[in-house]
């Protein structure tokens, strides 16, 4: 018996046959995925998007809401809402119209309007840091950020927490192995040597922070207020609050990348929990699934970045290139998007009914994790909750690592799958959004039930 609870040979029986279910019941993706080798790379725009668990990609016709629909006409439950950039769930009407609006109006000129101002306001207000950018993704706004830190500073070294992910920020792309920092495995054609620069600490060890901050040459701490990508791992009491004043003392700066907390509430983790980080990072889902991303600063440190941006124009001439941005970066389109979002999607009233669902589907979780008598645990947060494969919540990365039993996690999503209910890849993450309805949460609850039965039941 594996330490989940369930027999391999159950996983993998019961795999085998789903798979060959997807494939009967999936034609059109089948033949879409055979002509997609010819002309994409791995038969994918992008090629993570082979790493699911079913056997070809599963080729989506449309979405609307909580719901997307696949090329063969099968309709889906979506829990996973495209890993949080749908989070306010697939083209929500708001978003739909300021499309429109923008679309016969010009898209892009490297210049601000009026919704950028607005936009601004609408950050500062929400989220309590006074000054704000905008980029075109998390991975940019961390990227950026960074920069700035170094520059404010005058430090190199970036410390993040083991089974952190931030987008495909070099610095990030470390792991801690007894006790040192290493390279995140599977990194294809890494040149730099990343532990040079980047330290890790484990999450909610105040110890191993305190002694990482200690030689005094961290330019910041880049962190989530929870980890949410290595399995959820919610921060021990007074963590955060520990973490701040250790930063202060150091003199390291606090980034909180809020792009899957965001989920939370309206104003992130950040408002929820009164964090005061130097800078706030928040992509995905900000602008409604339109591609955007914000960072934003305290009075302090957009001081400080003024400093640092005259210092760059003296020792450049005039004539030098900041490191930051990019072409498309506050796009006119992306801006006229992310004030819809901020006015009018990111609603209390939706965050009410999300964060509603997802205690629903916690407390189901938990009761089905009971009745079968299973070694897992729940961990929620705001919309957002997971199952995962050991008794008691993570405490860290390391611990949530080794929870992960890919066998098992992947015949459960592809069972799920064929049964028109999509979970998040690669764990067992679930985000409910507006228009998810207690009827969709049972019925991820009836689905992942009848799974654990059958793979409770099948002969030893
Ligand atoms: N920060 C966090 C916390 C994330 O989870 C991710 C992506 N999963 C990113 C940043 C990067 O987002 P993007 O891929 O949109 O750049």
């Amino acid at each position: 018996m594996s330490s989940s609870g369930i027999a391999e040979h159950a996983v993998e029986a019961l795999s085998a046959r789903e798979r060959e279910r997807f494939i009967a019941a999936n034609p059109q993706s089948v033949a879409l995925a055979e002509r997609a080798r010819q002309s994409l790379f791995g038969g994918v725009p992008m090629h993570w998007m082979s790493d699911w668990s079913t056997p070809a990609p599963l080729f989506v016709e449309r979405a609307e809401g909580a719901r997307f629909f696949d090329v063969d006409g099968h309709e889906y439950l979506d829990f996973c809402l495209g890993d949080t950039g749908s989070m306010f769930g697939h083209s929500p009407a708001p978003i739909a119209a300021a499309l429109r609006e923008q679309a016969g109006r010009g898209l892009t000129s490297m210049l601000p309007g009026e919704d950028a101002v607005a936009c601004g306001e609408l950050l500062a207000a929400r989220f309590g840091l006074p000054f704000w950018q905008v980029v075109t993704t998390a991975t940019d706004a961390n990227r950026f950020v960074l920069r700035w830190a170094r520059a404010i500073t005058g430090r190199k070294v970036i410390l993040v927490f083991d089974g952190c992910y931030h987008g495909t920020v070099d610095e990030t792309l470390v792991r801690l192995r007894d006790g040192h920092t290493v390279h995140r495995p599977g990194l294809i054609g890494q040149a730099r040597n990343l532990t040079q620069h980047s330290r890790v600490v484990p999450f909610n060890d105040l110890a191993a922070l305190e002694a990482a901050l200690a030689p005094g040459d961290v330019a910041a701490v880049l962190c989530e207020p929870a980890l949410t990508n290595i399995g959820m791992v919610l921060p021990a009491p007074g963590f955060m609050a520990r973490l701040r004043e250790l930063t202060r003392q150091a003199g390291s700066l606090l980034i909180i990348d809020e792009t899957h907390t965001l989920s939370t509430g309206p104003g992130g983790c950040t408002r929820a929990w009164g964090l005061e980080p130097d800078f706030l990072t928040v992509g995905k889902a900000i602008a409604g699934g339109v591609p955007c991303a914000v960072y934003g600063c305290s009075a302090e440190m957009a001081q400080a970045m003024h400093l640092a941006r005259a210092h760059s124009r003296e020792m450049a001439e005039g004539h030098g290139h900041s490191g930051m941005g990019t072409t498309l970066s506050a796009n006119a389109l992306a801006m006229h998007c992310l004030r819809a979002n901020l006015e009018q999607v990111m609603s209390a009233q939706a965050y009410e009914h999300m964060l509603w669902l997802a205690t629903r589907l916690a407390e189901g979780f938990r009761a089905l994790i009971a009745r079968h008598a299973l070694p897992w645990s729940v961990t929620e947060l705001g919309a957002r909750c997971e199952f995962q494969f050991r008794a008691t919540p993570p405490q860290n990365g390391a611990e949530a690592e080794a929870a992960f039993h890919d066998s098992l996690q992947m015949a459960l999503h592809l069972y799920l799958i064929n049964r028109g209910i999509l979970i998040t890849p690669f764990h067992n993450m679930t985000l409910c959004c507006p228009q998810t309805s207690a009827g969709d949460v049972d019925r991820l609850l009836a689905a992942l039930d009848a799974a654990l039965t059958e793979l409770l039941a099948m002969p030893g």
